[in-house]
């Protein structure tokens, strides 16, 4: 059993149908880029992933437990797959500290004191312990998307959605993020992309999902589907002829 499973799903906003039909198995450890145009409905496959939207059909389960449309089963599904955005959408009145340990003590419950020390270790993997007491305005864009990422880490997820989470840095902050990224790769955290940094994809990832209007148009690992892609269509994304 693979630890994300997508089986036929369908997604529509009105008439317009923005997933077709996707299947994808995640295993647990896998670490997938996922690439594509705007508007092949990358965002919104996330998105369905960890229940921020409801699918029109099909199916979707994590860890075996099938995403059904409830609060119970969404509260439960998003302590388990955690997610990061392009935009940080950190707390601006609370520290770092406060920023990761909020979703702890609101969601969990967690009492305080274990909150913040989970908190402190949190910002030590992001390479932060020292911003613990710091506002959101007095940091950098990349250790914003750093704490964000400690944020989720906090929760224990057993997988993480990144939905282009440098797209939104100066190009010479990307950097840092994507080492957090490949550090928790190599920690063998289950992580599904998408990203424009096909350099990245290439280096660290097991698998890269093409998507283009709306389906899996090409997938494969990262050597294969850059080095030899297959359909018209991946060519033209890469550039290729
Ligand atoms: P990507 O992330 O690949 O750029 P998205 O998943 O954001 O693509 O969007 C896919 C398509 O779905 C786009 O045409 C977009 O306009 C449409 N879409 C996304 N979210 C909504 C929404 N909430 N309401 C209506 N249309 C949406
Ligand atoms: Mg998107």
């Amino acid at each position: 059993m693979s630890l994300i499973e997508t089986t036929e799903v369908r997604k529509s906003f009105g008439a317009t149908e923005v997933l077709k039909g996707i299947n994808l198995d995640v295993e647990g450890g896998e670490v997938i880029a996922i690439i594509g145009k705007s508007g092949s409905g990358k965002s919104t496959l996330l998105r369905c992933i960890n229940g921020l939207e409801t699918i029109t059909s099909g199916s979707i389960s994590v860890a075996g437990a099938q995403l059904l449309d409830d609060d119970v089963h969404l509260k439960a599904l998003r302590l388990k797959v955690g997610m990061i955005f392009q935009q940080f959408n950190l707390f601006p009145h609370l520290t770092a500290g406060g920023n990761v340990m909020l979703s702890q003590t609101v969601v969990k419950k967690t009492p305080k004191a274990e909150a913040e020390a989970t908190a402190r270790k949190m910002l030590e993997r992001v390479g932060l312990s020292h911003k613990f007491d710091a506002y959101p305005d007095e940091l950098s864009g990349g250790q914003q998307q750093r704490v964000a990422i400690a944020r989720a880490l906090a929760m224990q997820p057993t997988a993480l959605l990144c939905d282009e989470i440098t797209s939104a840095l100066d190009p010479e902050l990307v950097a840092e993020v994507l080492a957090v990224v490949r550090e928790l790769a190599a920690e063998g955290m289950t992580l599904l992309m998408v990203t424009h940094e096909m350099r990245f994809a290439r280096d660290v990832c097991s698998r890269v999902v093409f998507m283009h209007q709306g389906r899996v148009h090409e997938a494969g690992r990262p050597e294969d589907v850059f080095a030899h892609p297959q359909t018209a269509e991946l060519k033209q994304f890469l550039g290729v002829s």
